[in-house]
């Protein structure tokens, strides 16, 4: 245990903020012990995985568990499928990589997403089409205030877009600490994303596996995202906002060229970094907070801008985006 401890090193916008305690924690047995433990101390939990989805705008007033529970078990295997166990510590990509070492198909798309395991249910992790719920079995999970260990199947994880549970009634109120994924062994590739597609079809691959899929998605990716180790950011800042197809007609008439995706409810899904990208905002700096100059969702942190600066210059696009389009931007990343 360690206390005032900075966690600058464990947050991808690279921040400093003070956690009163830190424990890392490695088992489920060394997180019932820091709970029962720490109960008498009265402060809250806050549990983090890499870091890569939020935003430290003060010094933590309570016990922060890092989660570094390892392990990838094969509990079920048959021909076509298999059944996996990972600890809430091992590193997504990682987990992406050994996946397709062993030519399991799921997570190709998924490729090079930052953070860990035990963080992709939380918001439903996804990308270029495919979710995590797709693969999502159940998620074990260890109870705060009681330390009672509860499994969640994927239904009652209540998987949305960027949502789940955990983000809503379930709140804070959880450390998950392992989670179980089927996987195919054989599987058609997604190629609904348009840049995917396109990457095949540049390469002029008429069958491309899981490994040309999760090599092109590596591509596009580091291609117009910063990397964290290099630029502070926490991916996009904002959901993709769905909205009514009226409001959008109404947009279109002055901004015809406005990319949509209609959803199955008769709403429109809006790309965010379009939004901000018009309301001119992409490439945007002051101090060292500013907005990403290859992709206007990105918040970025140059060197040494503040959570608090962060945090205004993103409520500052907010503010526009609602003001020239009339649709309020959701965060998507954790402000604490
Ligand atoms: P953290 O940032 O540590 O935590 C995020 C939230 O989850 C916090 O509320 C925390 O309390 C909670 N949490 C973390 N671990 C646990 C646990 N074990 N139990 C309970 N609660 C927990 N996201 C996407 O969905 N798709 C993308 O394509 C994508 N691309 C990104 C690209 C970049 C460059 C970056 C920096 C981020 C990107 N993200 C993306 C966001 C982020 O990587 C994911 O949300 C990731 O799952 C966060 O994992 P983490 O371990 O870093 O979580
Ligand atoms: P992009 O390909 O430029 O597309 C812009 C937006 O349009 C995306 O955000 C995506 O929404 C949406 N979109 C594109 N094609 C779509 C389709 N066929 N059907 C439905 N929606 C479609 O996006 P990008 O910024 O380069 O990101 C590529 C992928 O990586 C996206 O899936 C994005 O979510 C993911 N990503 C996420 C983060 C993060 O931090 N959350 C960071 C970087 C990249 P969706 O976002 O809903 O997919």
């Amino acid at each position: 245990m360690r206390a005032d401890f900075d966690l600058q090193p464990f947050n991808t916008f690279g921040l400093h903020a003070l956690a009163r305690y830190y424990f890392p924690v490695y088992s489920e047995h060394d997180l019932l012990a820091i709970l029962m433990d720490q109960r008498s101390a009265h402060l809250p939990f806050r549990v983090i995985g890499g870091g890569s989805n939020l935003l430290l705008t003060s010094d933590l007033e309570a016990i922060v568990l890092h989660m570094f529970i390892h392990g990838i078990e094969v509990m079920e295997e048959t021909e076509t499928e298999v059944l996996i166990r990972v600890g809430a510590g091992v590193e997504w990509h990682a987990l992406v990589m050994e996946t397709l070492s062993r030519n399991w198909a799921g997570l190709e798309n998924l490729s090079l997403i930052p953070g860990k395991v035990g963080a992709a249910p939380i918001q439903n992790i996804g990308a270029y089409g495919v979710e995590f719920k797709e693969v999502c079995e159940k998620v074990e999970a260890m109870h705060l205030a009681t330390g009672r260990l509860d499994e969640f199947t994927a239904p009652q994880c209540k998987f949305g877009y960027r949502d789940s549970l955990f983000k809503q009634e379930a709140k804070n109120r959880y450390a998950i600490t392992r989670v179980w994924m089927r996987l195919r062994k054989t599987a058609e590739p997604n190629l609904t994303y348009a840049a995917l597609r396109q990457a095949v079809e540049a390469e002029g691959l008429t069958h491309p596996t899981i490994h040309d899929v999760s090599r092109l998605v590596t591509a596009i990716r580091s291609s117009k995202l910063p990397d964290p180790r290099q630029i502070g950011n926490a991916g996009s800042f904002f959901k993709n906002p769905v909205v009514a197809a009226e409001l959008v007609r109404a947009i279109q008439e002055a901004y015809p060229h406005m990319p949509v995706f209609a959803q199955e409810d008769g709403n429109v899904k809006v790309p965010a970094g379009w939004l901000i990208e018009q309301s001119g905002w992409k490439g945007y700096r002051r101090g060292d907070a500013g907005i990403h100059d290859k992709q206007a969702l990105v918040v970025v942190n140059h060197g040494s801008a503040t959570g608090q600066e962060l945090r205004a210059l993103a409520f500052e696009v907010q503010a526009d985006v609602q003001k020239r389009f009339g649709i309020e931007l959701e965060p998507e990343v954790n402000i604490w």
